[in-house]
C-alpha cells in the first residue's frame, strides 16, 4: 500500500531543538522570560502591531479580547456561523448573546451587506473571522464600526501574513487574536497571541493575562509589590512554548514559500476539471494577499462530497470537511438558531472539503493528491 498522505503534519524545524533545549538548560521554564520576550518582539515587527501578548491559545485570546471589551449579560455580538466554537465561546463565557451572520458565496467570510442589519442597541462588539486568511471587505466593514462605534474584533487564526490593500491581517481591529494550534501554518501545538492595536487596551490586558494582578508592572519596576486588581486567569504559555514558537517565526519565509508553491500548484491543477464538473475553488479578491492556510474545493452537493471524501480514503489520501453551522448545534439552538437563517452557511457547510496541505508535502505526494481528484467522477 502507498504511504497515507496525512491532512496536516506539523512543519518540523531543526532550530526548534536548539532552542527548546536552551530554555529547559535555562532554569526558566515559566512565562514571559526570554523567549517570549523575543518571540513577541518578531511576531509584533512581522505583523506590525504595536503590541502582542503571547496565550496558551487563539481560544484563550478570543477569551481575553471578550473580557477587554466588557461583553457582558443583555449584550449582543455579531460573528458568522460558520466558524471555529472558540469566537463564539469567548462570547457566550461573558454572558452575551451571539448573532450570527451569514457568509459570502465567495469567499465565505461574513456579508458585510447583512451587517447594518443586524445592527441593536445592545450590539456591542462584530467579530470577524477571515476565513482560510482571505481577508473579510474590511473597507465597509470599518466604516459601519466606526459608524455605529462598535468595536470589531479579528479572529485571525487563519490570517497569519494575509493581507488587505496591502495591509497586513491582525492590525484592522481594535483587538485580533493568533493561534499556533498544530493546524495552523505557524505552529507550536497548542498556542496563540493577542494583538492590541488599542493603546488604552494594553496594561489592561497584561493583568487579564496575569491572573487579573498587575505582576508586569512589578517586574517593569512600576509598583513595589503586586496584587490582585482585576479579574483574569492564567492565560501566558511556558517558555517552552515560546522557543518552538521563536524557531518557527524565525522559518515563516521558506515555511510561507512552500505553502504558496502548493497552494499555487492545487490552483493551476485543478482549475479545468473542477470546471469541468461544477466544482468550486478558492476565491480571492484582487484586494487580498493570502498566506495558503487551507485550499478547499466546493463540491455539488452533500453526496458527492461524501463519496469523495471515501474515494480519497480508499486512496491513502485524506481530506477533511470543516465548520458546521453554529447556529443549528445544539447550544446554537438554545440562542435561537433555526435552519434558514444562514443559508448559505448551511449550503457551504455541506459542500467544502480541505486538501491535504502542509510543510513537508512533497512533489511527489501533491502529484498523487491532484491524480486521484482527477480519477474521481462527481
Ligand atoms: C484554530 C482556530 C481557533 C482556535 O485556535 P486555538 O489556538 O486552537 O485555540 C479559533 N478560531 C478559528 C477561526 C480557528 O481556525
Amino acid at each position: 500500500m502507498v504511504n497515507k498522505i496525512p491532512f496536516n503534519r506539523p512543519a518540523f524545524i531543526e532550530q526548534a531543538e536548539v532552542y527548546i533545549s536552551r530554555a529547559l538548560r535555562s532554569g526558566h521554564l515559566a512565562g514571559d522570560g526570554d523567549f517570549t520576550k523575543q518571540s513577541t518582539a518578531l511576531l509584533e515587527k512581522m505583523i506590525g502591531v504595536r503590541k502582542a501578548l503571547l496565550t496558551t491559545s487563539c481560544t484563550h485570546a478570543l477569551e481575553m479580547a471578550a473580557i477587554l471589551l466588557d461583553l457582558k449579560n443583555g449584550d449582543e455580538v455579531i460573528l458568522p456561523s460558520f466558524t471555529f466554537v472558540s469566537t463564539v465561546n469567548a462570547i457566550v463565557l461573558r454572558g452575551a448573546k451571539p448573532v450570527f451572520i451569514d457568509i459570502r458565496p465567495d469567499t465565505l467570510n461574513l456579508d458585510e451587506n447583512q451587517l447594518e442589519r443586524l445592527i441593536t442597541p445592545r450590539t456591542k462588539a462584530i467579530f470577524v473571522v477571515h476565513y482560510a486568511g482571505v481577508a473579510c471587505e474590511m473597507d465597509t466593514i470599518n466604516q459601519i464600526s466606526a459608524k455605529y462605534n462598535i468595536p470589531m474584533v479579528e479572529d485571525n487564526a487563519h490570517g497569519l501574513f494575509g493581507t488587505y490593500k496591502g495591509k497586513n491581517l491582525g492590525t484592522f481591529g481594535v483587538l485580533a487574536t493568533q493561534s499556533f494550534h498544530e493546524t495552523k501554518n505557524i505552529s507550536t501545538g497548542e498556542g496563540g497571541a493577542l494583538l492590541i492595536n488599542d493603546p488604552n487596551l494594553v496594561e489592561r490586558a497584561e493583568i487579564i493575562r496575569e491572573k487579573g494582578t498587575n505582576r508586569s508592572r512589578f517586574f517593569r519596576g512600576q509598583v513595589d509589590k503586586y496584587t490582585w486588581v482585576d479579574i483574569g486567569s492564567s492565560y501566558l504559555p511556558s517558555e517552552l512554548i515560546a522557543a518552538l514558537l521563536l524557531a518557527q517565526l524565525e522559518s515563516a519565509e521558506q515555511i510561507q514559500a512552500k505553502r504558496n508553491k502548493i497552494w499555487n500548484t492545487y490552483n493551476t491543477e485543478l482549475s479545468g476539471w473542477a470546471e469541468n464538473f461544477g466544482v468550486g475553488l478558492p476565491h480571492v479578491p484582487a484586494d487580498c494577499g493570502h498566506p495558503s492556510h487551507l485550499f478547499y474545493l466546493l463540491m455539488p452537493d452533500l453526496d458527492v462530497r461524501t463519496r469523495f471524501i471515501e474515494w480519497m480514503k480508499s486512496q491513502n489520501i485524506i481530506c477533511v470537511f470543516h465548520y458546521l453551522p453554529l447556529h443549528l448545534s445544539d447550544m446554537g439552538l438554545k440562542f435561537g438558531g433555526r435552519q434558514g437563517d444562514c443559508p448559505v452557511t448551511e449550503d457551504i457547510s455541506d459542500r467544502l472539503v480541505r486538501l491535504p496541505l502542509f510543510f513537508d508535502m512533497t512533489e511527489e505526494d501533491q502529484v498523487r493528491v491532484i491524480d486521484a481528484i482527477k480519477s474521481f467522477l462527481p
